[in-house]
């Protein structure tokens, strides 16, 4: 059949093309399932204090272990999920485990949750209110991750997101900082209290002298508006070497840690004796 096409060449690209798109539909079929099969799971990884090196908080981070295809990084199904909706009771799910894992910490360390666009549109702020009342979890101790193209559909409506969010009293950070488009306005309109350094940046400040300055101006942007700012992405001593020089507030990344399934977090957490995490109100829950 392929020769009456001519070469051929039509007729192997079409079906590659009907192949990509065919286990998109499948991944977007099998999500389905994996929400309800316990095939997503929460990974943590650490965020330290850059000068005391204690430990501030977690990033939740997700994962699928697809029963056939094994681990597949959210790189390549949080799309989808975004794509078909099922963001929304994928969002809640991770939600709800982040805080209530958080809440079973013996320290009162922050718990840093992604949350995707499409959630912003669909009743938030009441959302989260629920969850950590149903958790029990101080609001204080949960962190949401914007990134920039979450709030550049509606801007009126994102600002009015997170303004219910801190009313609720948690934390907002901007994530991926500086790989969005209009990233210095989106910072002068929304109150973000904490500024995440995208990692492209920080793993190039060593080879890279632009890359270097841009961190340090971020830095430098961070102290001007009082807003702290996170590095992520640190994986040598000379990246946090560089970091700590420049007065960057805290770090993350393989250098510290991998993300690690919860009960290995656990663990380190209730080994991790005498010391306190940083903040006003860390030691509400410690007795
Ligand atoms: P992100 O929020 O910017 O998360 C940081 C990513 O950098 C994570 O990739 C993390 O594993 C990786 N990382 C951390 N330290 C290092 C390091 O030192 N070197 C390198 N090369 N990478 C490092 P991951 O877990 O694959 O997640 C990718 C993205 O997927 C996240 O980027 C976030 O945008 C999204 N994501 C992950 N979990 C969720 C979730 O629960 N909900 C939503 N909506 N998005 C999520
Ligand atoms: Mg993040
Ligand atoms: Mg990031
Ligand atoms: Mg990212």
């Amino acid at each position: 059949r392929a020769k009456s096409l001519g070469r051929g060449k039509i007729c192997t690209y079409e079906p590659s093309m009907d192949e990509a798109s065919r286990v998109r539909a499948e991944l977007a079929i099998d999500l389905k399932r994996a929400l309800a099969g316990n095939e997503l799971e929460l990974y943590y990884q650490v965020q330290n204090d850059t000068n005391t090196g204690g430990i501030v908080g977690f990033e939740a981070l997700i994962r699928w272990n697809h029963p056939q295809k094994g681990r597949i990084p959210p790189d390549a199904f949080i799309p989808i999920a975004e794509e078909t909706g099922l963001i929304i009771d994928i969002g809640d799910w991770v939600m709800r485990t982040a805080c209530t894992a958080a809440a079973l910490w013996r320290l009162p360390f922050k718990v840093a949750v992604n949350v995707a666009p499409m959630q912003l549109n669909h009743d938030l702020p009441r959302r989260v209110a629920e969850i950590l009342n149903e958790t029990g979890l101080q609001p204080s101790r949960l962190e949401i991750e914007l990134t920039e193209s979450g709030i550049i559909a509606d801007r009126q409506h994102a600002l009015q997101v997170v303004l219910a969010l801190k009313a609720i009293g948690v934390t907002v950070a901007m994530d991926d900082f500086g790989t969005g488009y209009s990233s210095l306005s989106t910072l002068q309109a929304f109150p973000f209290d904490k500024i995440k350094v995208d990692k492209s940046f920080v793993q190039a400040v060593g080879t890279s002298v632009h890359a270097a300055a841009i961190v340090k101006a971020t830095l430098l942007l961070g102290r001007s508006l009082n807003i702290p700012v996170l590095a992520e992405g640190v994986e040598t001593t000379s990246h946090l070497d560089f970091l700590r020089g420049e007065g960057c507030d805290s770090v993350q990344g393989y250098l510290f840690g991998r993300p690690m399934p919860v009960d290995v977090v656990t663990r380190m957490i209730d080994d991790e004796k005498g010391s306190r995490p940083q903040g006003a109100d860390a030691h509400n829950e410690l007795t």
